[in-house]
């Protein structure tokens, strides 16, 4: 319907299969987190001996499409918790990213998402998450300009404790968009 509107000519061999090719695309990797069931990471207690210290994953590859314009945003995610009673593979924290991702929606939701559900399955000393990502429908239209947008979620000591926030801050500053 959208080529149709586009009045582009579906007989030319290049838009043939488009239709097809777009669905599939949509449906099985841009919004694949909609289709999939929400999934529980797998978590383990601390030893008796450690004293929880700050984990984080940084360069984070986040990959979504904003709801507003259905035009992707890309950048890079970082995760970081401070740990209770459980800790989870350093693995997980990009897969949750991964998950959150795949769906139409707005950076910042995509943002507290991503903190709410760490909490949820850590139940974390503290717990933040900083996204920045640049996005198509402010590059390709509209100004017309790059831009990086920053959105961040803070939970428990991270948003409580000045220190904590402090030393976050300065290690999600390291972040690099080189990658893009
Ligand atoms: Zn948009």
């Amino acid at each position: 319907m959208l080529l149709e509107a586009l009045g582009v000519d579906l007989e030319n061999h290049h838009f043939r299969k488009t239709p097809e090719r777009v669905a599939n695309a949509w449906i099985e990797e841009l919004c694949s987190g909609l289709g999939e069931k929400k999934f529980s990471i797998t978590t383990f207690p601390v030893s008796v001996d450690y004293e929880p210290s700050m984990v984080v994953l940084q360069h984070i590859p986040v990959r979504s499409v904003c709801s507003h314009h259905l035009l992707p945003f890309v950048g890079e995610a970082t995760v970081a918790y401070i740990p209770d009673e459980r800790l989870c593979g350093v693995s997980k924290l990009s897969r949750i990213v991964d998950y959150f991702s795949r769906r139409p929606q707005v950076q910042e939701e995509l943002t507290s998402d991503i903190a709410n559900f760490l909490c949820e399955q850590l139940s974390p000393q503290g717990a933040g998450v900083i996204v920045k990502a640049t996005h198509m429908c402010m590059a390709m239209r509209g100004v017309s300009h790059d831009g990086v947008m920053t959105t961040s979620s803070l939970k428990g000591s991270f948003l409580s404790e000045a220190t904590v926030r402090a030393e976050f801050m300065a290690l999600a500053n390291t972040l690099s968009l080189n990658k893009l």
